[in-house]
């Protein structure tokens, strides 16, 4: 879920920044409507002065977050969302708990904005640019935590946006923020992907001392999958299949007695078991091979190894791949 936030100042360019949005597929929620929809249930007007005090009546009452939270709460993660009217921090650090999210500041000269208001003339709006000052001095004077806090929000913005010229001209800065935006937004890479798979697979392992799990990928095609456990037909390990893992041996001793496959050598066996070819495969294991699969890997023309973490007793077998020139690359995922 990409979520971009809007912030910035009266008739800056908020609403038309997140209609420009909505024509790029992203769906429109401003934390300005769970104030209008509270102001619509005690019958009051929503003239500005009241959304202002009725959201950090909000605040207060339920936290710094909750306007974020509660639009939050209604969001579908498979959406894309632009979140308008976004004034506080803790409103900031609840939409970026929730997805990829972007700040925009959307940010117009006074005079500018004036004007702007003026066309718009909604209700409570100042008539007069001394009275639209001194309502924006009023709205930032607040000692109150809970009170909306626009210029501390506006600092954590990803982006400022300029809006002081024609509305073509802000559109076409608006493309260009959200192209680099969403190509920031980046996807996992291939390595990342398989990883996670990786791990995902080492859940379903059976064995007490650790779950292990590898996936062999092709032509970034998964291929085969192994997790470490006892062979097929013989009691699971953590039901007591295997005595020297459910005995208390030290890590890495007695070794020759366990009866517990490993993930790597699982999914090597799982390829044959079905004949398929796996040379010149990648291997991504969650744990660094021990010197057994290694010598497995390497016979079985696997020429790439991606480990999560460093099996502690691999430094023979880390010489041997780095020997037959099979690369070992570290990728700690958390
Ligand atoms: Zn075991
Ligand atoms: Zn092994």
């Amino acid at each position: 879920m990409i979520i971009i936030g809007l912030t910035g100042r009266n008739a800056g360019g908020k609403t038309t920044a997140g209609q420009t949005l909505v024509t790029k597929g992203f769906y429109y929620v401003s934390l300005s409507d769970v104030i209008r929809n509270e102001a619509k249930k005690r019958g009051l007007s929503d003239v500005r002065e009241n959304l202002i005090a009725l959201g950090n009546e909000l605040r207060e009452r339920h936290g710094t977050g909750a306007l974020a939270e509660l639009t939050v709460a209604e969001m579908d993660p498979d959406k894309n969302y632009v979140v308008d009217s976004v004034r506080h921090p803790a409103e900031v650090a609840a939409l970026k708990k929730a997805g990829s999210f972007s700040l925009f500041h959307i940010f117009a000269p006074l005079e500018a904005r004036f004007e702007r208001s003026l066309a718009r003339a909604r209700d409570g709006d100042a008539k007069t640019l001394q009275d639209f000052i001194a309502q924006e001095q009023r709205e930032f004077a607040s000692s109150n935590a809970a009170a909306q806090q626009l210029l501390q929000t506006e600092s954590l913005a990803t982006r400022t946006i300029e809006n002081s010229g024609t509305l073509e001209e802000f559109k076409a800065r608006l493309d260009v923020v959200l192209r680099e935006t969403q190509i920031a937004f980046s996807r996992p890479s291939w390595d990342e992907y398989f990883m996670n798979i990786a791990k995902q697979v080492a859940a379903r392992g059976n064995c007490m001392k650790r779950q292990v799990a590898a996936v062999i990928v092709a032509e970034k095609r998964i291929i085969s999958t192994g997790y470490n456990g006892t062979p097929r037909g013989v009691k699971n390990c953590n039901e007591g299949g295997c005595p020297r893992c459910n005995g208390f041996s030290e890590s890495g001793k007695n070794l020759d007695e366990c009866l517990c496959s490993h993930g790597e050598e699982n999914a090597i066996v799982q390829a044959s078991y079905h004949g398929i070819a796996i040379k010149d495969a990648t291997l991504y294991t969650t744990y660094s091979p021990c010197l057994m699969c290694s010598k497995m890997i390497i016979n079985a023309g696997i020429r790439r190894v991606v480990y999560n973490d460093a099996y502690p007793l691999n430094d023979t077998a880390t010489r041997m791949l780095a020997e037959a020139k099979v690369d070992l690359v570290k990728l700690k995922l958390d």
